[in-house]
């Protein structure tokens, strides 16, 4: 929205209202290194079988490039353990034959396990937690250094007592690079230590038990070389993408510090390649085996071979003190840039739990390799790695840190057009249709068939008639925009996938004489419980609320973009051949799109009051968790499309993305009045009817109430916390994070709970806090300037250091400022 703003004057500072104190500003909020601890340490006591995938997700170690679960050294893939390595944007297509029909599914591989190490005193049995007797065990992933430290007491049969203590990296410096340190303490014996360790290829994509019917052997042609006296190599390739995958370890050995002289074996079968160590240890004696290991594909840029990079990588890498120091040093440049603090113990370490995973999806690293945002990190098998709309709920977060990165994600739909376009094209639309999921090439990656482990029967999945990623697509590029004010990244990338997906739902959109409106038909919203009506041949329902009301709110931004580009104007007009009729169509669009109503309510779609209130005490009475109540139904026989019920919010999500200034503004220039009250009933009357089948539901509840109820607030935004930590989805998050709800959380903090909106070229900021919270101090980065803001219930105070930023206009509860780098001022709120 391009508004006038002549209008609004700058309110000089005065007393009692905006006060100006300039060239001071706040020391910065303090720095990782100085908080306690708690709140930087995700911490296992124990040995817990059940809950070892939970524990693995969430003790990955990546850095934007590569992720490693956090499973134990000594374990191979079993039915509690599961070590998996990902490359971002590794992917490789497999067939299966179901039924006699072909499935072809794109998935992220894993990768040769480089974790393993196990140790045996003598012709002894291995070192195992499992059937030994373990006295202490423990894990702590240390955030803010980004180590992943393991510790136990374990004593075998013959009363053998070893303290083992592990440290584990995947360098954030260095991102082809990750390290081991294992500390083994002879506690009252004396003898041989023999350390066996190597790179596993013998691994397939098992993570997803559902998916285990189909193919999963991603991997061929693995060859192991010996490339020194210290070091190994693997090199393996993708079946049918045919990325070439290198990984090179260097294993070193001190005995209480000193160089020990231990003998070596090279241990090679097909698929794997490593060493055993032998050294001698006296009682008391603690050896330090130290596993330096490298990774390259061919995919990696700046690179001849991968078997050359990662061979020189091993050669060059220095000591895990040393590859430590700069790890944490990396942690703490990015932990500078995602600075929250909520004043609150367990919020604060389970927000930076989230922080932690999605820098470790996404960073610097990350640039360059072309990938989007995938759904389940780069942590585990879940949805094949594939990108869906999720990043609806990620980019908006990053855009106010880390832009850059915004930007290139952003990028992975642009070097993807011409397949959106062809995809439109198939569908006989105009402009660019991205798919549901999406993988390496940017084609359609739904899959057409869903499982269900309750019934045993498969039935087919229309979910691919979600367009509206299509418009999560477009929002976060405005939403870029708004905050950057980057026009060189509108004109040259922006624009054009703004035009294209607004061509693409303006050809989508019919005009109904009969209603005088135009409407969309045959579509699903994010609610994945309603993909057809009731007894209908066809999938799709008519006019979800949620897609119509966006496609106005898109159609409005490209025109507004054809505004702001003046300069550009004619170059991209021409470029995308966009004449005038077009741009009337548009304009037409966003004052006669159809919005369904009933009962005082925005409906989901056209026809939702047709359906039948299901019998919610019932369901709750027989089933312990009803969040899939697609797969219950359907094993009963029956189907969500015949009850107002939705999997996940859907009408809501329009109150998560817009003001309700903007969205009253949007309905009113329909001709659809909406009042506070009609806000009111629609939001209650959708959370009542949500399974939260999907964890971003909680997260877009949270923000939804926090005007209105901030008690219901705080108690989605809890839940939607817990949501990996406590695996409220029943088993999926040993399946990988959720990273829109991960996200989703922190930008509750970073812009739901302080009100903070750029629009207009305005930053606004409008706190709302929940009582539970008693402060946000937080950094962001608004139009190239830092600001430390740290907002009360009564206070807001914006700190601008000095830096070569023009000033920027902010507004705080309705009142107009300029700041100036250097400047901190200090507002007070009405009480
Ligand atoms: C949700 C989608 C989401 C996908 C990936 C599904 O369960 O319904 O909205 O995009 O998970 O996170």
């Amino acid at each position: 929205m391009v508004a006038d703003l002549s209008a609004l004057t700058l309110e000089p500072a005065g007393p009692g209202r905006a006060r100006l104190v300039a060239g001071s500003f706040p020391p910065p909020h303090p720095t990782p290194a100085v908080e306690s601890t708690e709140e930087w340490v995700w911490s296992y006591d124990g040995i817990d079988t059940a809950c070892e995938g939970v524990r693995e997700t969430l003790c990955t170690l990546g850095n934007g490039y590569f992720a490693t679960r956090g499973a134990a050294p000594e374990a191979d893939q079993d039915d509690i353990h599961y070590p998996g390595t990902y490359v971002a944007g590794c992917y490789n297509r497999l067939v299966t034959i179901r039924a006699g029909e072909a499935m072809e599914n794109e998935s992220v591989v894993n990768l040769p396990n480089w974790l393993g190490l196990r140790f045996r005193i003598g012709e002894g049995d291995w070192f195992q937690p499992a059937g030994m007797q373990v006295t202490t065990y423990g894990q702590e992933l240390d955030m803010r250094c980004g180590v992943l430290r393991r510790q136990m007491r374990i004593t075998d049969a013959q009363g053998q007592r070893v303290v083992v203590v592990e440290r584990r990296l995947v360098s954030m410096a260095v991102p082809h690079l990750a390290a081991q340190e294992f500390e083994i303490t002879a506690a009252n014996w004396s003898g041989e230590l023999r350390v066996s360790t190597g790179l596993d290829a013998r691994v397939a994509n098992l993570n997803v038990r559902a998916d285990r019917g189909f193919n999963s052997q991603h991997l061929v042609d693995a060859v192991g070389t010996v490339l020194s006296p210290e070091a190994v190599h693997i090199e393996v390739q993708t079946l049918q993408s045919r990325t070439r995958i290198a990984q090179a370890s260097r294993i070193r050995a001190t005995v209480d510090g000193i160089a020990a002289a231990a003998e070596r074996q090279v241990l090679e079968q097909p698929g794997f390649i490593g060493q055993e160590l032998r050294l001698d240890l006296r009682e008391g004696q603690t050896a330090t085996i130290e596993k330096v290991v490298s990774l390259y594909t061919s995919r990696d840029p700046a690179i001849s071979e991968p078997r050359l990079a990662a061979a020189e990588a091993i050669e060059h890498a220095c000591s895990f003190g040393e590859l430590r120091h700069a790890h944490a040093a990396a942690w703490q440049r990015l932990w500078s840039r995602f600075q929250l603090d909520v004043g609150d113990a367990h919020a604060n370490q389970v927000l930076r739990l989230h922080a932690f995973h999605l820098l470790q999806t996404l960073s610097r690293h990350t640039m360059e390799l072309d990938v989007g945002v995938p759904a389940r990190g780069l942590h585990g098998e879940g949805y094949r790695g594939h990108v869906f709309w999720d990043e609806v709920l990620v980019l908006p977060l990053l855009t106010y840190r880390l832009p850059e990165l915004t930007e290139e994600l952003i990028g992975y739909r642009y070097r993807r057009l011409e397949a959106a376009r062809r995809l439109a094209a198939e569908h006989g639309l105009r402009g660019a249709l991205f798919p549901w999921q999406s993988g390496s090439d940017g084609r359609e990656e739904t899959p057409t068939w869903i499982f269900n482990p309750r019934s045993g029967r498969w039935f087919p999945d229309h979910s691919r008639l979600q367009r509206h990623v299509n418009l999560a697509v477009a929002y976060n590029v405005w939403k870029h925009f708004e905050v950057t004010d980057d026009v060189e990244f509108l004109s040259n990338y922006g624009a054009e996938l703004l035009i294209e997906t607004a061509r693409f739902f303006s050809s989508l959109a019919v005009f109904n004489p009969a209603r005088g409106r135009y409407e969309i038909r045959g579509v699903m919203g994010p609610d994945e419980y309603h993909d057809a009506y009731p007894g209908a041949l066809r999938p799709g329902i008519d006019n979800n609320a949620y897609t119509n009301v966006m496609v106005v709110w898109l159609l409005q931004r490209a025109i507004d973009t054809l505004a702001v580009l003046h300069g550009y104007r004619g170059e991209l007009v021409g470029a995308l051949a966009v004449d005038p009729a077009e741009v009337e169509r548009w304009k037409d669009i966003t004052s006669k799109m159809f919005v369904p109503f009933h009962e005082g309510v925005i409906s989901q779609f056209d026809g939702y009051e047709h359906l039948v209130e299901l019998d919610w005490d019932a369901y709750r009475a027989r089933y312990v968790n009803i969040g899939r109540l697609d797969l219950i139904l359907e094993a009963e026989g029956d189907t969500p499309n015949r009850y107002k019920l939705s999997k996940q919010a859907d009408t809501l999500m329009l109150f998560y993305l817009l003001s309700a200034e903007e969205l009253r503004e949007l309905l009113s220039g329909l001709g659809y009045p909406l009042t506070p009250e009609t806000i009111l009933r629609t939001v209650d009357y959708y959370l009542a009817r949500t399974t939260h089948g999907s964890t971003l539901s909680r997260v877009v509840d949270a923000w939804v109430l926090a005007r209105s109820d901030r008690r219901r607030s705080w108690s989605a935004f809890t839940q939607a916390l817990a949501a990996d930590v406590a695996d409220t989805q029943g088993g999926t998050t040993a399946e990988g994070i959720h990273l829109g709800a991960m996200a989703g959380t922190l930008d509750i903090v970073q812009r739901c709970y302080t009100g903070l909106e750029a629009r207009d070229g305005v930053l606004w900021l409008n706190p709302q806090l929940p009582a539970e919270l008693g402060f946000i101090d937080q950094d962001v980065l608004y139009r190239r300037q830092w600001l430390r803001l740290h907002i009360t219930d009564r206070q807001v105070r914006i700190g601008a250091p000095p830096c070569a930023a023009r000033p920027i206009r902010i507004g705080v509860a309705g009142r107009l400022v300029e700041v100036q780098s250097g400047q901190t001022q200090t507002f007070e709120l009405p009480g």
